[in-house]
């Protein structure tokens, strides 16, 4: 046993055994990086940006000197990934947490109903069965005094690659403002605009989210795997796309949990163009895929069918959709 005041793989409530390869210690945990690469991300009200520095008449959107730095609210992304977790759950057979309270004001009539009866059960209601919730509950946090044990940061973006640090939950991205005009279809008009629309969107997006683990359960760990793959897999999907403008081919996001038996050097070695995969980092690619992430999957699966007893326990060491 290790001393309780280092961190350590708490596995002691589920019901299995789980071998590790690699010590914490050598793992990145409880950091876990998110890859991102999104060609286009309108993240709607969720963008705060330095441009005020910047007069207002001498902002060009289309000039490519202007350096605009900022930062994405971690909400749009909190709510794209928590969505990536629900359906792995919902495939697993098991339901998961609805978003919001059962008595909030929805702009459809039934939503709340609807949904119980499509892999959702009414938040919190799992508590019932479990001391911690369901595992989307447990991670995501549920009523006001429940914060969650994800810590979710907004990402830092830059154009300028030399100011973005990968190991900070940061990404190089191309910031514009981009201005829709309504034109009127009216003959008599002469194509005048109707109203302007002016849209915060990032262009090239590529760095990392850093998200860290106030505690270090391994399911939590195994679901955060699984709905990663899950979003990059169908990432082309309307759903599963992230923020506004999403028939127009902007949050189309191709992602991945960065292995995390990675130093940090190797970390920022992903990002760099100039700077090729080594062998070292192969080889942790490979203990990692073979050895290490079925077995945090295999938490997660303890964990599901510990609180609904319909669910298999795990067996042996694989299983979930892995990628
Ligand atoms: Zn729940």
């Amino acid at each position: 046993m290790m001393s309780s005041d280092e961190p350590e793989l708490d596995a002691s409530d589920l019901d299995i055994e789980l071998e590790f390869p690699r010590s914490l210690d050598e793992m990145l945990l409880p950091d876990v990086y998110i890859g991102l690469e999104i060609d286009l991300l309108s993240p709607g009200d969720g963008i705060v940006t330095d441009r005020h520095h910047a007069s207002a008449d001498r902002y060009e959107a289309d000039d490519p000197m202007n350096q605009i730095e900022g930062q994405i609210s971690p909400f749009t992304l909190s709510g794209w990934l928590r969505h990536g977790c629900e359906q792995v759950l919902q495939i697993a057979g098991a339901s998961a947490c609805h978003p919001g309270e059962s008595d909030a004001d929805y702009m459809r009539a039934n939503v709340y109903e609807r949904d119980l009866e499509s892999g959702y059960h009414e938040k919190g209601s799992c508590l019932d069965d479990h001391d911690d919730g369901c595992v989307v509950y447990d991670l995501f946090g549920g009523f006001g005094d429940q914060p969650g044990k994800l810590l979710r940061r907004p990402v830092s973006f830059s154009p300028i690659r030399r100011n973005v640090d990968v190991l900070q939950g940061e990404a190089e991205a191309h910031y514009r403002q981009v201005s829709n005009q309504v034109r009127s279809r009216n003959d008599e008009d002469g194509g005048k605009p109707l109203r302007q629309a002016d849209r915060d969107v990032l262009g090239n997006v590529e760095g990392t989210w850093k998200l860290t683990l106030r505690e270090l359960k391994p399911e939590f760990v195994g679901l955060l795997l699984e709905a990663v793959s899950f979003l990059d897999l169908h990432s082309d999907e309307f759903a599963f796309q992230v923020g506004g403008a999403r028939n127009f081919g902007a949050g189309i996001a191709d992602v991945r949990v960065l292995n995390p038996l990675y130093s940090e050097q190797e970390v920022r070695r992903v990002f760099n163009r100039a700077q090729a995969t080594t062998s070292s980092m192969e080889q942790k690619d490979a203990v990692w895929a073979s050895e290490c992430r079925p077995e945090f999957v295999r938490a997660l699966q303890a964990r599901t069918a510990a609180r609904d007893g319909d669910l298999p326990m795990p067996d042996g060491g694989s299983g979930g959709e892995s990628a």
